[in-house]
């Protein structure tokens, strides 16, 4: 049987949520957004109250919860502010590699400072090399008890206030997706710099920036599995972080929904109301039909990497929905405002800038179609 209702575990988690977003995040979005300053006391608070690193066991001092739980949480933190939601998800995507790859040596070594507050940051993406995950020049070399790493990565989220970051190398380049490996490297290694900073048109709570690798010695316990296992453990994390993202643009869209049903029962044209407007009100009609299938969507893609099915294009029929979904709703909440959606002063022009990036990050629109084609066209 398929059954959408929530336990009372989860709408009390989702209440927590729900209550942080208001209250913490909602009264600063605008000042983050005209700063392009990182939210460090809303971290603060979060990880006080339970609600960053969701996914780090028990066992390990964490909250322990399911994916399912965190993107609950992300629709509300979404509806805030996209931005520091996407802050706060990285973390829970840096953990990812280590819960799924670490050997109990390193989760001991890491998960407890994670829980402590050490903020994490998934360095992937190169100058050259977003869509085509391969095409990364980054090297880790072996050097007796260490690895030796050298490459830049571009587009790193967190990257400037991180303690630690998850690195995609090569350690054999000609094995292409088989030579890749994923580690850890701690901020203060010698050789780690943080680069340039992104001025980006949206999510500007979130930090953004170059990272450079050079000469950088870590242990060789911070490898994460096994050389090779890079390539595997980055697709196994999209399976989870793309559920989790799609949940932030759903609180997106739903609070551009909610804007908009206010203002067109508030604001008059024509001696009435303008959602008595036909034109308007199919218009909210439809935000509601598409709110509401992405959100199903999203549970469905978060409840499947626990049952052990396999998930890519789930993952990515949700990710690509999501993201389509909430550009054309924000979009059309600015349509609904008129000439004052065009302005700062109203809410949905943020919501409309913040948009755009879930067609990008975590894979773009088009590369999720690939994984989808790719899918339907597998032989059998
Ligand atoms: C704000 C922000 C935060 C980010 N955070 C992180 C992070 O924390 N960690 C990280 O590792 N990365 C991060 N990224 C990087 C992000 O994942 C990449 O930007 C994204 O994967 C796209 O890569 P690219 O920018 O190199 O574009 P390209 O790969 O160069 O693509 C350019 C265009 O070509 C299209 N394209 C490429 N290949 C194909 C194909 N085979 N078929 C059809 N179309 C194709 C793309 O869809 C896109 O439209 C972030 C990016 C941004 C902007």
């Amino acid at each position: 049987m398929v059954d959408f209702s929530l336990t009372e575990e989860q709408k009390e988690i989702r209440e927590l949520a729900k209550k942080f977003a208001q209250t913490e995040i909602l009264p600063l979005a605008r000042k983050f957004d005209e700063t392009h300053e990182f939210p460090h006391e809303i971290f603060r608070k979060a990880l006080e109250i339970g609600l960053l690193n969701v996914n780090i066991p028990a066992e390990y001092g964490g909250t322990g919860l399911g994916l399912m739980e965190e993107v609950l949480i992300n629709e509300e933190l979404g509806w805030a502010c996209s931005g520091v939601a996407a802050s706060m998800e990285v973390n829970n995507l840096s953990n990812w590699p280590i819960l799924l790859s670490g050997s109990e040596e390193t989760k001991k070594k890491f998960l407890p400072k994670i829980v402590e507050g050490w903020r994490g940051a998934y360095a992937l993406s190169e100058p050259e090399a977003g869509s085509d995950v391969a095409g990364i020049q980054t090297t880790a070399k072996r050097d007796g008890d260490s690895y030796v790493i050298n490459g830049s990565k571009q587009f790193i989220t967190n990257g400037s206030v991180a303690d630690f970051y998850c690195v995609f190398a090569y350690t054999d380049k000609a094995a292409r997706y088989g030579g890749m490996s994923c580690f850890l490297v701690e901020r203060g290694a010698k050789g780690v710099r943080v680069g340039k900073k992104e001025d980006k048109m949206g999510q500007r709570a979130s930090d953004t920036v170059s990272m450079h690798f050079e000469d950088v010695h870590i242990p060789r316990a911070n490898l994460l599995g096994k050389e090779g296992d890079g390539f595997s453990i980055a697709m196994r994390v999209f399976d989870r972080s793309r559920p989790a993202i799609s949940a932030i643009a759903v609180g997106v869209a739903r609070r551009a929904m909610e804007e908009s049903i206010k203002y067109a029962t508030e604001r008059k044209a024509f001696g009435k109301p303008l959602y008595e407007q036909q034109g308007i009100s199919f218009m909210i009609a439809d935000m509601a039909i598409n709110v509401e299938a992405a959100r199903l969507l999203v549970w469905r893609s978060a409840l499947m990497p626990e049952t052990g099915e396999k998930c890519a294009k789930e993952a990515a029929i949700a990710k690509a929905f999501a993201a389509d979904m909430v550009m054309k709703v924000t979009t059309d909440a600015v349509q609904v405002f008129g000439g004052y959606g065009y302005s700062r002063e109203y809410p949905v022009e943020k919501l409309m800038r913040d948009a755009k990036i879930f067609a990008i990050y975590e894979g773009t629109s088009q590369i999720q179609r690939v994984i989808i084609a790719r899918e339907l066209f597998r032989p059998r």
